[in-house]
Formats: C-alpha cells, structure tokens, sequence
C-alpha cells in the first residue's frame, strides 16, 4: 500500500475487541498477569503500553524500519539515543544543528566523555577529515537548521560504512513523505515528532527509528531503563495527527516555494536559503534525494533592525520558536533557537540578527505573503 494510505489508516483495525476505528487509549499503568511466569505481552506501561505499541509499530513501518520508539520529546530520543555511547567514543555532527542537540552535546555527553566534533556536512570531504580512529557515529541533518544546507545521503551513507560509523539522520524537516534516510543506508533516524509529525502545535514527542532488529533491542533497552517514554494519551494524538501528515506536507512545500519565490524579488531581502529554488547550492541535491524541498525556508534582511520590525509588526504569521505545524511561525534564530552556540561560531555560520527563520504553515499563501508584505514596508 502506498506511504499515503497507510498513513490514513495507522491504527485502523488495531482495536480487536470493539473494530473502533479509532485506537483506544490506555491509560492503565500495569496489566493483570494470567499466570506465574505469564503475560498478555503488557506488564508495565515504561516497558510497553498497547496505544504507544500501535504507535511504535507505525512508525517503524512507515520509514521502513525494524523498531520504531517513542519519546517525551525530540531531545529525550536524542539523549537516549546518545547513552548508546561511551566515555572516549567521538561523534561527527552536522554543524548547521538544531541548537537544543549542541547543547546536549556540549553540556552534557562532554562531561561524560562522549566528544563531538561539528563539521559542514554538505562538505563531504569535511566530513572524511573529521573522522577519528575514536569515532562511532555521523550524525547530519539535512537539509540543515537554519540555513537548509542539503547533505549528500548516498555519499554520507558509503562514508560511514567505510569507516564502521553508525550513520544517523535527523529527518524532523522532511520526514518519511518526503525523504527517506534508510534508503541511503541510514542506522537510526530521529524526529522531533513536536514538529511536522504532531503538526499543530500542540504535541511534544520524539522518534527513533532502528534499521535493525538487534540496534532496535539495545535502543528499547535505553528506552526502558532511563524511561522518556510518551504518555499513552499524547500517543493517541500522534497517531490522529499522522493520518493528515501527507496532506499537510503537500501544502507546506506549495506554499513554501511560493512565499520563496515572493521574497526572492524583495527589495529588503538579501539572500534565501530555501531548497526548492533552482538558486539554492543544494537544489540539485534535493531533487535527486528528497520527494519535496520541504516548508521551512530562512531570509537575510538588510539590517538587524529590519528582522527586528518584521517581527514586530508580523500579524498573521506568529513571531514564535518551534516549527512544522499548520500555523506559520517566524523566529530569529540567533536570539531565539540557536542563542547557545557562541557567537564566534554562530557568525562564522552566518547565523546573524538579519536572519529569519520561517515555518510556511498551511493557510492561504496569499495570506502569507500579504503578511511578510506589510512587515517588511517602511
Ligand atoms: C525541535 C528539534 C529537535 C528537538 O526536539 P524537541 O521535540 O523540541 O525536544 C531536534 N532536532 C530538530 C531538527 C528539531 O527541529
């Protein structure tokens, strides 16, 4: 069945004992045993819960996975995914990172003797240089956050069979629809689920995807012991929001291209950093690698005070963190999602007070872009 259908019907036929179409929730925290030495495959809701089950198997499916898990939030499945490794063990990330896993990686693993160096992975070559006889894993991002660097999947995912390295994705931008790591040999993919998974703003979850049997079983195996599983209830909302998340994306990359193309004519807009234009250095990439260019798009203005009034004066479009919801959102990185990273780096990134980061939601286009129009006059 196609990827669109079986999104539609996540979770339909999965409630045996009534045929409700929509998968109950169940709250229950443990489960009777039948017997000594006996279970109905549920014992206690950390270790499995028949709603987050049905999530979990989903999931896993729809990436084309062994083992889907499901977490409190994007960075819970990241740290879980990280106690994977050991004190000496190197990692090699993706520089243009969500600020939230800089800082995990710098605040946190650092002092547990888990090291990370941060490179250009739209460099592949970078990338080779930067690996270390130490070095367990590369872990990118494309396209990245906030500047929609393109990655190079197949390149990435030979490079890391070469070198032994466990190749992880985090695919929150583009998700399953529209780009699909472990068709490049990928290990893990990670979501925040908070974004275009969930969709409307309203749901903090995170996902890991094993390709494997056997990495899926040592990822439970974190999962279980150090316990950042998602509540049964916002299961249930993951699960609903799902069924419109091929939807969703179609007109999130509509809309994009179509605000792109707008600003790409504005006279106070200096540069656009969005996929889907024949402009962007990872356009061709995209094409190649990806089913969509996404609907996250950043822009430099012509000063710091122009990003600053195009915030304020911004009406429709919300002047907020966090993205791929149905709602558009606009932030300045620098300030905002990316204030850890020092700002030496952040400069050298070209993560400036110009820069604005938007998250194309689903209205009318027209709205959008009547929206930028006024924020940017004057
Ligand atoms: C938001 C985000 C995360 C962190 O997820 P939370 O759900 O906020 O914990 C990780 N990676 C990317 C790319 C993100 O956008």
């Amino acid at each position: 069945m196609s990827l669109e259908s079986r999104l539609v019907q996540c979770g339909v036929g999965r409630d045996t004992h009534t045929g409700g179409i929509s998968l109950p929730i169940y709250p229950s925290t443990t489960f009777r045993h039948p017997g000594v030495g006996e279970s109905t495959g549920f014992d206690y809701t950390r270790s499995g819960n028949p709603t987050r089950q049905v999530l979990e198997e989903t999931l896993a499916d729809l990436e084309g996975g062994a083992r889907g898990l499901v977490f409190a939030s994007g960075m819970a499945a990241l740290t879980t995914l990280f106690l994977h490794f050991s004190a000496g063990d190197h990692l090699v990330v993706s520089r243009d990172l969500y600020g939230g896993t800089y800082r995990v990686l710098g605040q946190v693993f650092a002092k547990l003797g888990v090291m990370a160096s941060y490179v250009d992975t739209t460099d592949a070559a970078a990338v080779a240089a930067a690996i270390r006889p130490q070095s367990r894993a590369l872990l990118v991002e494309t396209p990245g956050n906030p500047l929609l660097g393109v990655a190079d999947l197949q390149t990435l995912g030979e490079l890391c069979q070469n070198h032994g390295l466990l190749f992880i994705v985090d695919n929150t931008f583009l998700t399953p629809v529209l780009q699909r790591p472990l068709e490049f040999s990928a290990d893990v993919v990670v979501y925040s689920a908070t974004k275009y998974f969930g969709g409307h703003n309203d749901l903090c979850a995170g996902v890991l995807i094993a390709r494997t049997a056997e990495l899926g079983e040592r990822l439970y195996f974190l999962q279980n012991s150090t316990g950042a599983i998602l509540p049964p209830q916002d299961c249930w909302l993951l699960l609903r929001s799902l069924k419109t998340l091929s939807l969703r994306l179609e007109r999130h990359c509509r809309n994009a291209l179509e605000v792109a193309h707008w600003l790409h004519g504005h006279p106070r807009v200096k540069e656009i950093y969005y996929p889907g234009l024949p402009g962007h250095p990872g356009h061709t990439l995209s094409l190649e690698q990806t089913r969509g260019f996404g609907g996250m798009l950043s822009f430099r203005v012509d000063s710091p005070a122009t990003a600053r009034q195009v915030l304020k004066k911004l009406r429709l479009i919300s002047f907020a963190e966090s993205l791929g919801g149905v709602e558009s959102l606009m932030t300045l990185p620098a300030v905002q999602t990316h204030a850890d990273i020092p700002e030496p780096e952040r400069l050298r990134l070209g993560i400036c007070e110009s820069l604005l980061r938007l998250s194309v939601g689903i209205e009318n286009p027209q709205d959008i872009i009547a929206d930028l129009a006024q924020a940017l006059e004057g």
